[in-house]
């Protein structure tokens, strides 16, 4: 039998409704089908309602059996830009996804609350992103992401993505940075650990394991765990309960790259991840996947002629401070606008960056290589990055003396 789809709404603008109404109806369907087949799983609320609520606090809020929305995320005007658009789509597929990551499987505590939230944006992105093809995900993904997150896992004071809650008046304490901007970097970790199939696999497990119960960060583990990944309990542990980046470095022999795996943090566990390595020649571009899992790895070089640059986190879902050796460096410095990839010369700027907070490149350098690139970038994405990280040279360390009493 069917299901039946039901849209409350106190709208008046009967244009306005009219040229919005079929798309959501749509959109929802679309969402319910795919989180059907991908987790073998029917809807479990039986009609699917939602309710557009004028000026509603949230933009969207996961009720079983009722979502509620905010109707100006719903109810797109005339003119509504790309973006709008595809922020909408990704609205009702995050809390389309809820009703599975979320409702159907709750999490024990408020100490895993931010599970649910990168469970629906993860389900979100699978869902709407193929719909824009256009648009580059992979690096709107690293330039959300990765700044945010490295701008507290550089420092002395970075915190794990899991941290123990006692008291629920203290749940608010928990959410920053790490919580929104780094674990879905790890989970997309998770992701390419366990390839497509483990992944569908061990999630369809663990949703019929405690459908209408509780589960938590390591119960969901342990399902991978118990479908052939036994060292991903490792692997969790060093990224979800101990914080910090690790430090990524390389140097170029005749015949290899030899990578060495350091941990920002003392005391910590091996951060291991997959690295697409690019090797850039003068005539081609190869790229080599690798599972980085111990201190120090040599990779094979094919070809005798010496690469023009190298970029050990070419995927942009790798995580941590990847310094360029000599060579590589004086490339980015001299020839950044002859990357033609916009993800590459998204990661290049990324990297550059933080070598610039390490004190690897001189200011005036950086501040020489930020103007070229302001002068001559197409990606309006990566112009925005490299004026910001301008105004930080600027305001942040251009002021000898300066004492920053921010707090
Ligand atoms: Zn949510």
């Amino acid at each position: 039998m069917g299901k039946n789809y039901v849209c409350f709404h106190r709208e008046t603008d009967t244009s306005l409704v009219a040229e919005n109404i079929d798309e959501l109806f749509e959109l929802h369907h679309k969402a319910v089908k795919f989180l059907e087949d991908y987790t073998g799983i029917m809807e479990p609320f039986g009609d699917f309602e939602f309710t557009i609520i004028p000026a509603f606090q949230y933009s969207g809020m996961e009720h079983p059996g009722n979502i509620y929305y905010r109707d100006s995320k719903l109810f797109l005007p005339k003119g509504a830009t790309e973006s709008d658009i595809m922020s909408r789509a990704s609205l009702i597929a995050h809390e389309t996804a809820h009703l599975w990551f979320g409702d159907l499987v709750t999490m024990r505590w408020f100490s895993d609350v931010w599970m649910k939230e990168v469970f629906a944006n993860y389900f979100a992105a699978m869902i709407v992103n193929p719909n824009y093809p256009n648009v580059n995900h992979d690096l709107l993904f690293m330039l959300k992401h990765q700044p945010l997150s490295y701008g507290i896992d550089r420092t002395a004071g970075a915190n794990p993505i899991q941290q123990p809650l006692d008291n629920l008046n203290f749940a608010g304490t928990l959410y920053g940075n790490i919580i929104y901007y780094k674990a879905p970097i790890v989970f997309k970790m998770l992701h390419q650990t366990a390839g497509d199939s483990i992944f569908k696999e061990s999630i369809r497990k663990y949703l019929q394991k405690y459908s209408y119960g509780n589960a938590d960060w390591d119960e969901l583990i342990a399902v991978f765990e118990a479908h052939n990944l036994p060292n991903v309990g490792n692997w969790s542990n060093a990224w979800v309960k101990e914080p910090g980046m690790p430090k990524v470095s390389y140097l170029v022999t005749d015949t290899a790259i030899i990578i060495t795996n350091k941990n920002s943090v003392p005391n910590t566990r091996l951060k291991q991840q997959q690295l697409e390595i690019v090797l850039s020649y003068k005539s081609k571009v190869e790229f080599k996947t690798v599972t980085l899992d111990k201190n120090r790895l040599a990779v094979p070089l094919n070809s005798k002629e010496k690469p023009e640059y190298i970029l050990l986190n070419g995927s942009g879902y790798e995580y941590g401070y990847f310094p360029a050796d000599s060579v590589s460096k004086h490339y980015f410095l001299t020839n950044f606008s002859l990357i033609q990839s916009d993800l590459q010369r998204g990661i290049v700027l990324l990297n550059q960056y933080e070598d610039f907070i390490n004190k690897q490149i001189k200011k005036d350098d950086y501040s020489k290589f930020l103007h070229q690139v302001i002068k001559n970038e197409t990606s309006v994405h990566l112009l925005d990055v490299a004026v910001n990280q301008l105004k930080t040279v600027c305001n942040q360390f251009n002021q000898p003396g300066k004492v920053d009493t921010a707090t």
